[in-house]
C-alpha cells in the first residue's frame, strides 16, 4: 500500500509516511486506496483483533505478530477490559467511552500505539537519525503524547501548549511529566497560533539542517500524522460490532456516529471506516462557539477570519482544522493541484470555497452543529438529572448538537455519540453545571463525586501533590529557537 500527499509529490510507503508526519510537500498522506475489511457479527475476537484486522489491512509491510505484540502493549494500559467501552444512554443513543487510558482524553487511542508504530516504521526505513517529535497541543494531546514517548529510545518529545489555554488537570499533566526525553513549553497565544507555529518549524530547512547535522529529524504526534489516525479507525468498527453482539443493531444496518470536533481527526477516522464498508449513514460534526466547521459543511466556505473563543470544551477551540484536508482530497478526486489551491487560499486570505457539486458529495455523508457555553452546561445537567451519566464537556457538545440534529431532522438512526475525556478531566466545568464551583479543580473533583457518585480516575488523584517539573513560557516567535535550544546543548 502506498500513501500520496494531498498536496502532491512522490508516494511513501506506510513506514515513510509515518516518520515523516507530514509530506515534503506540506501535504498529508492518504492511502492510495481504503482497503474492505469485513466487520464481523459480534465480538468474537474483542478490541485488539478488531484493531489488528483495522491496522493490518493498512500496514502490509508489517509483520503480523509485530503487529499483533505492538497492539497488545499499546492497551494493556486501559483501565476498562474493552478498551473502549459502549454505554447505553437510550434506546436510539450509545456512548463510545474513549477515554479508558492513562491521560483520561481519547488521545490515549492513538498516541500509545504511535510510538510502537514510530519505531517499526523507523526500522522498516533503516532511519539511523533520532527522532524529535513536536508536539502543538490544545490540551490533551500533549500529555498523551508526553506519556507515550517517555523514554522511548532514540526519541525527544518536545509539547507546546497555549498558556492559560488549557484546563488546570490538563496543564498540571503535562508540566509534571517525568522522563528523560520530555520537554514542555508553554506559548504566549492560542492553540492555533502554536499550530502555526509547529507547522512552520517543520517548513523550515534551515531547522532540519541543524538538526540533522546532530544526528535528529523532526516528526510529529500531531493528527496530521497518518499513524494517528489509522489506530482511530478502530473503535468506529469495535462500537459497530458491540451494537450488532447486544443485539441493539441488526447487522448491516446503518448507525450513526456524533463526534465532537477540532482539528478533523476523530470524525475523519470515522469517514475511513465508512470508506472500509462500516455501513455508517451520517457522520454528524459537533463544534462549540468556534464553528467554522459548521459554517463550512453549510456554505461549502471555509473562513477562519473570525474571533477565537476560548472555551470549556477546549479541546477543540479551533479556527485551521487541519485534518480536514485528507477529505478534500477525497473531495477534489485526488487533484492535489486543487488541493494546494484551496490550502493557498486559507494561508494568504483565510478562506476557500468548494464547487457546488462537492457540497452537495460533502452532504450526503455529513451533519454539523454547534452549541453555546450555556447550552453545554445545560446538557450536562440534564443528562446526569435525566439518566445518571456525567459527561465532559466535549461529550455534552456533541450531546447537545446531536439532539437538535434528531430535532431538525426526525432522524431516528441508532447513534453512537463519541464521548472524548473523563468528566474530571474538567471538574471544575463539568461542577459549575450543577451549583457555583470554587477555583480548586481538585477539591471541586471531591464534590462532583460527592453527589454524582460517579469515581474519580486514579490517575486524577495522582496528580496531586507531583512537583512540577517544567515551567518554560516563551513568546511565539521564539519558538524555532526553543526547539533547537535542547539539541545544539545551549539550555
Ligand atoms: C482532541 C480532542 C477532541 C477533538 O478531536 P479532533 O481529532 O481534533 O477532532 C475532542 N475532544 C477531546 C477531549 C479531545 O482531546
Amino acid at each position: 500500500m502506498r500513501y500520496l500527499s494531498t498536496r502532491g509529490g512522490d508516494p511513501a510507503s506506510a513506514a515513510e509516511a509515518i516518520v515523516r508526519g507530514i509530506s515534503p510537500s506540506g501535504g498529508l498522506y492518504v492511502p492510495e486506496s481504503y482497503p474492505t475489511i469485513e466487520w464481523k457479527n459480534g465480538v468474537r475476537g474483542g478490541y485488539l483483533a478488531t484493531a489488528h484486522r483495522v491496522m493490518q489491512a493498512y500496514l502490509p509491510e508489517t509483520e503480523s505478530s509485530e503487529l499483533e505484540q505492538m497492539i497488545a502493549a499499546a492497551y494493556k494500559s486501559f483501565d476498562h477490559a474493552d478498551v473502549t467501552p459502549v454505554v447505553k444512554l437510550s434506546e436510539t443513543e450509545h456512548v463510545l467511552e474513549l477515554w479508558h487510558g492513562p491521560t483520561m482524553a481519547f488521545k490515549d487511542v492513538a498516541l500509545q500505539m504511535l510510538p510502537h508504530l514510530m519505531r517499526s516504521s523507523l526500522r522498516q526505513t533503516g532511519e539511523t537519525k533520532q527522532v524529535y517529535i513536536l508536539v502543538a497541543t490544545s490540551g490533551d494531546t500533549g500529555k498523551a503524547a508526553l506519556e507515550g514517548f517517555r523514554d522511548v529510545e532514540g526519541t525527544h518529545v518536545l509539547v507546546f501548549y497555549p498558556h492559560g489555554g488549557v484546563s488546570e488537570a490538563q496543564r498540571l499533566q503535562m508540566v509534571t511529566q517525568e522522563g528523560k526525553n520530555v520537554d514542555v513549553c508553554a506559548v504566549y497565544g492560542n492553540f492555533d497560533d502554536a499550530q502555526t507555529g509547529v507547522k512552520q518549524i517543520f517548513a523550515s530547512k534551515e531547522i532540519a539542517e541543524q538538526l540533522a547535522e546532530q544526528g535528529w529529524r523532526l516528526s510529529s504526534a500531531n493528527s496530521i500524522n497518518f499513524g494517528r489516525l489509522l489506530p482511530q479507525i478502530v473503535y468506529y468498527f469495535t462500537s459497530y460490532e458491540t451494537l450488532v453482539a447486544r443485539g441493539e443493531i441488526q447487522p448491516g444496518e446503518k448507525v450513526n456516529f456524533c463526534v465532537p470536533t477540532g482539528n478533523f481527526g476523530d470524525i475523519l477516522a470515522g469517514e475511513y471506516a465508512r470508506r472500509m464498508g462500516l455501513p455508517v449513514n451520517k457522520l454528524i460534526c459537533a463544534s462549540n462557539r468556534n464553528n467554522v466547521l459548521t459554517d463550512f459543511f453549510e456554505s461549502g466556505v471555509y473562513d477562519d477570519n473570525r474571533p477565537f473563543y476560548q472555551s470549556m470544551s477546549c479541546s477543540i477551540d479551533i479556527l485551521i482544522s487541519s485534518n480536514l484536508e485528507r477529505l478534500l482530497f477525497e473531495l477534489a478526486n485526488r487533484d492535489d493541484a486543487l488541493v494546494r489551491e484551496w490550502m493557498q487560499g486559507l494561508k494568504e486570505k483565510g478562506i476557500y470555497a468548494l464547487p457546488q457539486s462537492a457540497l452537495e458529495e460533502l452532504k450526503k455523508t455529513f451533519s454539523a452543529g454547534w452549541c453555546t457555553e450555556e447550552d453545554t452546561l445545560e446538557t450536562i445537567k440534564r443528562v446526569f438529572d435525566e439518566t445518571g451519566y456525567l459527561m465532559d464537556p466535549h461529550t455534552a457538545v456533541a450531546q447537545c448538537v446531536y439532539e437538535r440534529y434528531v430535532d431538525r431532522t426526525g432522524d431516528a438512526t441508532k447513534t453512537v455519540l463519541l464521548s472524548t475525556a473523563n468528566p474530571y478531566k474538567f471538574a471544575s466545568d463539568v461542577l459549575g453545571a450543577f451549583e457555583p464551583a470554587g477555583k480548586d479543580d481538585f477539591q471541586n473533583a471531591d464534590r462532583l463525586k460527592e453527589f454524582t457518585g460517579v469515581p474519580i480516575p486514579k490517575s486524577m488523584s495522582e496528580l496531586l501533590g507531583k512537583p512540577e517539573r517544567h515551567h518554560d513560557v516563551c513568546a511565539l516567535t521564539d519558538m524555532p529557537k526553543r526547539v533547537v535550544e535542547p539539541i545544539l546543548g545551549k539550555k
